[in-house]
């Protein structure tokens, strides 16, 4: 009764034409779902459309350089996803001659993609029948099933497949899986929740119970902790000084502003790091950035060069950024922001 109403739902109200869903190309599918993961359809749709531009075919992005992948992905944030798509792309080139594989357990082996979006991927490009569960999915099926306990509890998640699994219909998986995606995003908000206008009003316990606000119930909550750091900004003509960070750990990968810890002098910093010579100028206003498990505190340092020290260009993970023609490379938001703000 549930699926047959969600796709009677879906067939009127479900979306239907996002670039994505025009596919069965497994790897646009695959693109797409990476994401979509923590980001809206609408923030999606022009990323995806210019990824897939450049980045035709898998073994197209295998041979592609990673920093105009994260240079495609600046602005989506989560940069990890952007760094594992690369590599999975090349290990189907490796490993599965540039085909996406369609079995299920090697595409549990390929980096970046857990669970639900393998399943969902399988489910759209393949047809195959399996269960999805992502944030919309398990905010549902919470609801509709009156499941108690944080979700990102084992047991509770556990609980949630073995549900999703069983209403998952054989027919018409992926227009089940689409409309139950849709259903999350645009009915069964996370808050005040569209009762009224929902399809399977009639089947839901968290209704009957009018415990919609309670559940999902909510994980424990994480106190964030706050780091700053200072970013000196050292301009030289209309070009600015950008270093790349580490591969791995937060901005991986990308193309920053050199950054130290605040008490830190800007001016001994560059000149014992860099060997530069430079006039700092006033601080700008701190700008706060958002992680997942902490906020970064960022204080700009703009400055400038007193002498053209042509050393620094023999580094390759440093670069003199032109403000006025720049190129594609990665960058975290707020130094794209700052950059902005400096061009
Ligand atoms: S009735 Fe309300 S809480 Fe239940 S599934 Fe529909 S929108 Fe969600």
């Amino acid at each position: 009764m549930f699926s047959s109403q969600l796709l009677k739902w879906y067939d009127r109200h479900g979306r239907k034409n996002l670039p994505w869903q025009r596919e069965s190309d497994p790897y646009k599918i695959w693109v797409s779902e990476i994401m979509l993961q923590q980001t809206q359809v609408a923030t999606v749709i022009p990323y995806f459309e210019r990824f897939i531009k450049r980045f035709p075919t898998i073994s197209e992005l295998a041979a592609g350089d990673i920093d105009e992948v994260l240079h495609l992905w600046t602005g989506l944030g989560y940069y990890a996803r952007a760094r594992n798509l690369h590599r999975a792309a090349r290990e189907i080139c490796s490993q599965h001659e540039g085909s996406f594989p369609s079995e299920v357990e090697k595409v549990y082996q390929l980096p970046g993609i857990g669970r639900s979006t393998a399943h969902a991927i399988l489910t759209f490009a393949f047809g195959q029948k399996l269960p999805i569960l992502d944030g919309n999915v398990k905010r549902v099926l919470t609801r509709q099933h009156r499941v108690h306990g944080w979700p990102g509890e084992k047991r509770i998640e556990e609980r949630l497949w073995k549900i999703a699994s069983n209403m998952t219909p054989a027919e018409r998986t992926a227009d089940y899986t689409q409309a139950i995606m849709d259903l999350g995003a645009t009915v069964c908000l996370r808050r005040r929740p569209l009762c009224g206008g929902c399809p399977v009003a009639n089947t839901c316990l968290a209704k009957k119970h009018n415990e919609q606000d309670r559940l999902p119930t909510p994980g424990p909550r994480r106190h964030k902790p706050i780091r700053s750091v200072s970013m000196v900004m050292v301009q030289k003509d209309h070009s600015v000084l950008l270093e790349q960070r580490p591969p791995s750990g937060i901005w991986g990968g990308l193309w920053s502003f050199p950054e130290l810890e605040p008490a830190i002098d800007p001016s001994l910093y560059m000149s014992t790091r860099f060997g530069l010579a430079i006039d700092a100028g006033k601080k700008w206003a701190t700008l706060r950035h958002s992680f997942t498990h902490f906020h970064l505190d960022i204080t700009p340092i703009p400055a400038t060069l007193r002498k053209a020290d042509n050393r620094i260009m023999e580094n390759p993970g440093l670069v003199w950024y032109n403000l006025t023609e720049p190129d594609a490379r990665g960058l975290a938001a707020p130094v794209k922001k700052l950059l902005d703000k400096l061009g």
